[in-house]
């Protein structure tokens, strides 16, 4: 057995044992009683916690959004001194700034989500460049909010002024698999856009956005803008809901994004969901397996399989189903599990004890559907703690099976055999959701031209990446709405109309 006792000697971790929030520019103390646990998932120590915000400090947070977003000024534009009232080159200055904040940060943010999540350095190390990027992104946008964009009526008796308005204050939601960046991701267009906001993180993760706050008060951000709240999934939805909330962005599983989408249905909110998937690898048969072997872990396995876009579904030509499940056992069984600090670390464990066990649950089924697990199953991990669970690869998977169908979140690949690529495309089709994909081929214009036919938000060809500049936009049980590219700036934008007669 393997223990992994030795890290916390170098582990930079500025925040453990925590009381407070972070409500109108400063650390306050939470005036609820109950308190979540933050444990190391490779360890199983408890090693933080943060208390859990009373509904008293969650309307302290909305009301210093709401302030801070309108300051005292009634102007939407120009008289007023709120954040919706900077002129958004302003704005864009501050998310620049707050970029390098973040990435004076990078090893602490590194190692706090590591020990939080598991997530091996050699992808937490990616995280504060990655979110220093995406803010990047959006200050590039702020000419797109300058431009004015004035449309003619038809019969030349006037014109529209279209004017974007901030929506106000916003709701950002996000899940444990990678807590700086799926915070990011919504907190970066909401502020160029001239939203206020109150982040609740996932309740395994509730320390490594501290630091993203760190950098939110080093930069000098308006009291307000920036609210950080923490509870569990009750306060979440009490969140959703509150009245000074003008707009949901959410990123998570899809029955709690469902039920999201259920009252701000009802309230009439608008919500921006990201949700689960079940994504598929769809392997033609002139494939390079050898190119497909280097970036198999990151396109298919990628944070030891939790993350929603990744091809968990391999669709294999009949012709070469037993080379390419032989090349895939192999790669995955050499690829080392261990220790999430040490940096040659590929896969981590679970990260959560429930995850854990959710994933060995789907590996039983596998199993007992008729599946052969050719490396890894259900299988003593190895180690002495720890939510481990081996990497597993089933080939011999048929459609029906609840591991072709259903989002695992773990690592996990099932391999499904296919006679025409018809069938293979129509494999691929056959999920409730629709969020990644990729194919793999050595003609280009042959794999660009199926994805034409693939039912999904985002499709990679020989790879898979995201760019922040494109929208990540999952379709069906994947969500609603996008997120980067301009599409995500407008989410957080509201269009006022504003006609007139042509002088
Ligand atoms: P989750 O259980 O849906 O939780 C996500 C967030 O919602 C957490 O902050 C959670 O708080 C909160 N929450 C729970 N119940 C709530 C409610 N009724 N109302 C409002 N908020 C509530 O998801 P997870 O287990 O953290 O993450 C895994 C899932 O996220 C997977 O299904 C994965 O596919 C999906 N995901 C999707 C994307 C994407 O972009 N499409 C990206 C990453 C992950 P607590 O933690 O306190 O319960
Ligand atoms: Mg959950």
């Amino acid at each position: 057995m393997t223990s992994l006792v030795a890290v916390e000697v170098t582990a930079n971790l500025p925040y453990r044992h925590t009381d407070d929030l972070f409500i109108d520019g400063q650390w306050r103390a939470a005036t609820g009683t109950g308190r979540t646990l933050v444990t190391n998932p490779a360890t199983e120590e408890v090693w933080g916690s943060v208390p859990q915000a009373s509904g008293a400090d969650l309307d302290q947070a909305v009301a210093a959004a709401r302030r801070a977003f309108t300051g005292t000024g009634r102007s939407v534009r120009g008289a007023g001194n709120g954040w919706r009232d900077l002129a958004p080159a302003v704005r864009a200055g501050y998310l620049l700034r707050l970029a390098e904040e973040i990435e004076k940060r990078a090893e602490a943010i590194s190692h706090t989500n590591t020990w939080e999540n598991g997530s091996p350095v050699a992808e937490s190390s990616r995280a504060a460049s990655n979110a220093a990027s995406i803010f990047r992104y959006f200050a590039s946008l702020a000419g797109l909010l300058e431009t004015v964009d004035i449309r003619p009526f038809a019969d030349g008796s006037g014109e529209t002024v279209v004017r974007q308005d901030p929506i106000g204050v916003c709701a950002l939601i996000a899940p444990w698999n990678f807590p700086i960046n799926l915070v990011v991701a919504k907190l970066a267009p909401a502020l160029m856009a001239g939203c206020t906001v109150v982040i609740k993180p996932a309740s395994p993760t509730p320390l490594s956005v501290r630091l993203i706050i760190d950098a939110v008060v080093a930069t000098g951000l308006p009291a307000g803008v920036v609210n950080l709240v923490t509870g569990p999934g009750s306060f979440g939805d009490a969140l959703v809901k509150h009245p000074g909330i003008d707009k949901v962005a959410f990123t998570g599983s899809t029955p709690v994004g469902r039920s999201i989408a259920g009252a701000c249905g009802q309230l009439l909110r608008p919500v921006t969901l990201e949700l689960g998937g079940k994504s598929s690898a769809l392997v033609l048969p002139d494939v390079d397996l050898d190119a497909l072997s280097q970036v198999l872990i990151r396109t298919c396995m990628r944070n030891t399989g939790q993350t929603c876009y990744i091809s968990t579904r391999i669709l294999a030509p009949a012709e070469r189903y037993d080379e390419l499940v032989d090349m895939v056992t192999a790669t995955i069984a050499a690829a080392k599990q261990g220790d999430p600090m040490q940096p040659d670390t590929v896969f981590g464990p679970a990260a959560t004890r429930a995850q854990e066990q959710t994933v060995r649950a789907y590996l039983r089924s596998g199993v007992a559907e008729g599946a052969r697990a050719t490396t890894g199953g259900d299988v003593p991990s190895g180690f002495d703690q720890g939510f481990f669970v081996k990497p597993t690869v089933f080939a011999d998977v048929t459609p029906g099976m609840r591991i072709a169908r259903e989002e695992i979140f773990g690592p996990v690949l099932s391999i499904l055999r296919y006679d025409s690529v018809d069938e293979a495309v129509a494999l691929a089709n056959n999920t409730t959701f629709g969020l990644g994909g990729t194919i793999f081929s050595e003609d280009p214009d042959r794999a660009f031209a199926l994805a034409g036919q693939l039912d999904t938000g985002s499709l990679g060809l020989n790879f898979f990446a995201s760019n922040h500049a494109a929208p990540f936009a999952g379709r069906h049980d994947s969500g609603l709405g996008a997120e980067f590219g301009p599409e995500g700036l407008k989410a957080y934008l509201s269009p006022q109309s504003v006609h007139r007669r042509i002088r």
